[in-house]
């Protein structure tokens, strides 16, 4: 269509940043390909592109291993202005960089717009206010949000240093709007000069000695960072229901050499007299995500009975768990762990296990909590009889009920 495009000055480009592992979100799939109503992220991010004449051309990079996803995220979508992905770097800023430097590589010149997939929410009004914004004489500009909250900077040691005046102080969005040679040089000069850590592209630009403009942003183009984001935007204006379940877990110690505890095995003077690998954390944070969906204890769904589950890690059981979780519609928020023992220590296996749970779950580490004490020598425990394990863990599901 470039006939109706004649009219334009220079061509508009887009680049599309999807090569993010979006860890923070807790998927086992980075954010941008999670659907949300039905539909990916990424895909959405798109579509205000996709309906906009006057955008030349729509640049993607995306993450190595990633491809899959990436065409199941398009799929249907047949714009001839949607080039073959690019495999983005080990930061966002090497992504960009290369998405850039193909695009040079087509022989592009004109104004790019750098959007973030996780932004799915963009209206095209906020996306011509960006191909607006970059006009003879600014070279950079970018969508803004003036901030509700006070914001501090803190010292090395944490305490306030300094409070800046609000009124000065502004969030920002994407897509943010550039002519593209500055953008690719400041890029390029970066990278040749060692320069990391930029965490937008204004930034990068600033760095570059370029002024950049500012523009307002939509409240509304909000980035899916948590997985509350995403809870949130399947329903607006829905009330987020939060569930909390407990789980309770003991095993006598046997014969054996080690324990396993929080998917971790530890050496030990002693085993435990289990069916399955006899992990009692694992199994009590089994029964707690169960209980945030009323779906029966532990040996409701691997039976001591059945003969498959003779030593099995519990991982399995934990695995199933989370899996019953989702599929109810829930979103796993965090899981805490009380392993109570005389022996063996825990300290040392603590941060392991938590490492475990985050993998097992598929949420961030720090919503991932394991904590031991002992019984001061009283009781079974106290006894050095068993190895007991409490665990809470909460879900948020959607919906008022
Ligand atoms: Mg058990």
């Amino acid at each position: 269509m470039p006939a109706e495009r004649d009219d334009i000055e220079a061509p508009v480009a887009v680049l599309v940043v999807a090569a993010g592992r979006g860890l923070r979100a807790g998927f086992d799939a980075p954010k941008q390909y999670r659907r949300l109503g039905g539909s990916p992220v990424l895909r959405q991010a798109l579509t205000p592109f996709l309906a906009m004449p006057e955008i030349a051309r729509i640049a993607i990079v995306i993450g190595a291993g990633d491809e899959a996803r990436y065409a199941d995220a398009v799929a249907g979508l047949s714009d001839e202005r949607l080039t073959a992905p690019t495999l983005g770097g080990a930061t966002r800023q090497d992504s960009v960089r290369l998405g850039l430097e193909a695009l040079q590589s087509q022989g592009f010149r004109g104004t790019v717009l750098v959007h973030d997939a996780a932004r799915p929410f963009l209206s095209e009004a906020l996306a011509r206010s960006a191909v607006a914004a970059v006009r003879p004489g600014t070279v950079a500009a970018i969508p803004v949000l003036p901030v509700t909250d006070t914001i501090k900077r803190l010292d090395e040691a944490g305490r306030i240093a300094e409070t800046p005046p609000r009124d000065r102080l502004v969030s920002v969005q994407t897509p943010q709007a550039f002519a593209f040679e500055p953008l690719l040089s400041a890029h390029r000069q970066a990278a040749a000069e060692g320069r990391a850590g930029f965490t937008d592209d204004a930034a990068l630009m600033e760095w570059a000695g370029h002024p950049v403009a500012t523009f307002p942003g939509e409240p509304a183009n909000m980035k899916l960072t948590h997985p509350e984001d995403f809870v949130r935007a399947e329903a607006p204006g829905s009330p987020l229901v939060v569930r909390v379940g407990t789980g309770y877990d003991v095993h006598a110690f046997g014969e054996g050499d080690h324990v396993w505890l929080g998917g971790v095995r530890i050496a030990h003077d002693r085993g435990v007299l289990a069916h399955s690998d006899g992990d009692v954390a694992l199994h009590a944070l089994t029964d707690a995500l169960l209980a945030t969906c009323g779906a029966g204890d532990i040996g409701d769904h691997f039976p001591p009975s059945d003969m498959q589950w003779k030593g099995a890690p519990s991982r399995i059981f934990l695995e199933h768990a989370a899996m019953i979780v989702r599929e109810a519609g829930g979103t796993i928020m965090n899981a805490d762990i009380s392993l109570i023992a005389e022996a063996p220590k825990i300290g040392p296996h603590r941060q392991a296990m938590r490492e475990k749970l985050s993998e097992i779950l598929g949420i961030s580490l720090d919503r991932c909590s394991v904590k031991a004490t002992t019984n001061e020598t009283i009781g079974f425990v106290g006894r050095r009889e068993g190895i007991a394990a409490i665990a809470t863990a909460s879900v948020v599901f959607r919906g008022a009920d």
